[in-house]
C-alpha cells in the first residue's frame, strides 16, 4: 500500500470565477440539434458555403506556406485592410502598425480587451438583453458587470429603446466601460446616431471608455445605417472597435477577428492577446485580407440575402403562434412565447428541440435574471432557404400541438 498522506482539507482546485457562469447555451444547444436531427436556428453560423473566392485565397495561402504564426498582433496585409476599410466605411483614420490586434475571433478580441483594460472592482455597463459571452468576459476579467435594459417594442415595426435615465444613474466612478453591440444580438437592434451619441455625452462625462462589437455592421435591413461609436466627434482616443470575418464572410469556424484602438490600449491588448493565443490562423488572415478587398456590391448582396432570410422566417414563426420582434440588423429574431402557455423559455425550448425538431436559443439566457426571458426564444436565419423550408413544416406543428 501506498503511504502518502491525504491532507485533512482537500483543495476543490477551482477557480472561484467558474462558479459564476456556466457553459454557452448557444452552443449546448447546437449539440441538441444534433442529438436530437432537429433543424439548428439556434447558434447564428451560416449553413451555406462562403465566397469562392475568400476560399481560394485561403487554400492559396497554404499552398504557398503561409504555414507558420504570422506576426502576433496581425498579419500586414490583413492590418492594412481592416485600417483602410474602416476609413471607407465609417471615415476613421486608423495606424495599422499601431492600432490594429488580429485576434482568433472577435469573442477573443473581447475579453482580451476587457482582460487589457480592468481591474478588480471596474464596473463595465451591459445592455440587457446580451450575447451572452459579456457575462463571463466581464467576471473572467475582475470586473463588475452592470446591466441596463433594452425594452422590447410596444407596438409591431417599433423599436428596442433603453430608458435614458436609467442609463445615466448606471454610470458612476467605477465605471471602467460600456459594451455597445450594434447591430444588436439577440435584438436586432441597430442603434441610432442620437442614441450613440448620448452614451457618446456619458462616456466623456464620466471618463469611459466604449467597447464596441460591430460584427453585425453590415447585415442591415430597411434603410437602417450603421454608425461606428468611433466616428463620433470625441470617441476617437477612448473606443475600442471590435469587429471580424465570421458573420460578414460566413467564415464562423475560421476565427479571424480584431480589435481597433488608440495605441496605449493597443499596446495592452496586444499584450494579453500574445500570451493568450500568440496569434490568429496565418493563411486566414491572408484570406482576410482578400475578404476585405471585395467590391462594395458584395456588401449590398449580402444585406438583401439576409433581408430575404428574415422575411422567409418571421412569416412561419409568427403563424405558429411566436410574436416575432422584427430585426433591423444581425440575423436573428427575437420572438416572444407567451401565446404558447409554457411556465418558461428553457421547458419551451427543450420542448422545441425535442417534440418539434427545431432548435432555438431560449430567452434567458440572454439575460442576468433568468425571469426576464421566461417568455423569449431567439431564432438564428442564416440558413439555406431548404433549412428554413424544414424549420417552417415542422414549427406549423405547433398550432395542432
Ligand atoms: N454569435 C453567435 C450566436 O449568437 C454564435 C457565437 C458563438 O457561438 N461563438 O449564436
Amino acid at each position: 500500500m501506498s503511504d502518502v498522506v491525504t491532507p485533512p482539507h482537500r483543495k476543490h482546485f477551482l477557480s472561484d470565477k467558474v462558479d459564476f457562469f456556466t457553459e454557452s447555451v448557444i452552443r449546448e444547444m447546437t449539440r441538441q440539434a444534433m442529438l436530437h436531427g432537429a433543424v439548428n436556428l439556434a447558434q447564428g453560423f451560416p449553413d451555406f458555403p462562403a465566397p469562392a473566392d475568400i476560399k481560394r485565397a485561403a487554400q492559396e495561402a497554404v499552398a504557398a506556406d503561409v504555414n507558420q504564426y504570422a506576426i502576433t498582433w496581425g498579419a500586414k496585409n490583413l492590418r492594412n485592410a481592416i485600417a483602410r476599410q474602416m476609413g471607407v466605411w465609417q471615415g476613421i483614420s486608423v495606424d495599422p502598425e499601431k492600432e490594429v490586434t488580429v485576434c482568433c475571433g472577435s469573442t477573443e478580441a473581447m475579453i482580451s480587451t476587457l482582460l487589457a483594460v480592468c481591474n478588480a472592482g471596474d464596473e463595465v455597463i451591459i445592455f440587457e438583453p446580451y450575447y451572452e459571452n459579456y457575462g463571463p468576459d466581464s467576471v473572467l476579467s475582475g470586473a463588475r458587470p452592470k446591466f441596463v435594459k433594452l425594452r422590447p417594442p410596444e407596438k409591431d415595426g417599433g423599436e428596442w429603446t433603453f430608458d435614458e435615465q436609467e442609463l445615466r444613474r448606471a454610470f458612476d466612478r467605477h465605471t471602467k466601460a460600456i459594451v455597445v453591440n450594434t447591430p444588436n444580438n439577440p435584438t436586432g437592434k441597430v442603434f441610432t446616431r442620437r442614441e450613440l451619441e448620448l452614451i457618446r455625452d456619458l462616456c466623456l462625462e464620466f471618463d469611459v471608455l466604449a467597447i464596441t462589437d460591430e460584427i453585425y455592421e453590415h447585415i442591415l435591413y430597411d434603410g437602417a445605417q450603421h454608425v461606428s461609436m468611433a466616428s463620433l466627434d470625441g470617441m476617437r482616443d477612448r473606443t475600442v472597435t471590435i469587429n471580424g470575418m465570421s458573420k460578414t464572410y460566413s467564415v464562423t469556424g475560421w476565427r479571424v477577428g480584431w480589435a481597433v484602438a488608440p495605441e496605449k490600449i493597443t499596446n495592452a491588448i496586444r499584450k494579453v492577446h500574445d500570451f493568450l493565443t500568440v496569434g490568429a490562423p496565418a493563411p486566414l488572415q491572408e484570406a482576410g485580407a482578400v475578404a476585405l478587398s471585395l467590391p462594395q456590391e458584395y456588401y449590398a448582396k449580402l444585406a438583401e440575402g439576409y433581408r430575404t432570410r428574415r422575411d422567409h422566417l418571421i412569416p412561419s414563426l409568427t403563424a405558429a403562434g411566436f410574436h416575432c420582434f422584427r430585426p433591423r440588423g444581425a440575423y436573428y429574431v427575437m420572438t416572444d412565447i407567451s401565446a404558447f402557455g409554457f411556465h418558461d423559455d428553457v421547458a419551451f425550448s427543450r420542448f422545441l428541440v425535442q417534440e418539434i425538431g427545431v432548435a432555438a436559443v431560449p430567452g434567458s439566457s440572454f439575460y442576468r435574471d433568468p425571469s426576464d426571458g421566461a417568455q423569449q426564444v431567439r431564432f438564428a436565419f442564416c440558413k439555406k432557404p431548404e433549412t428554413l423550408d424544414e424549420a417552417a413544416r415542422r414549427l406549423s406543428k405547433l398550432r395542432h400541438s
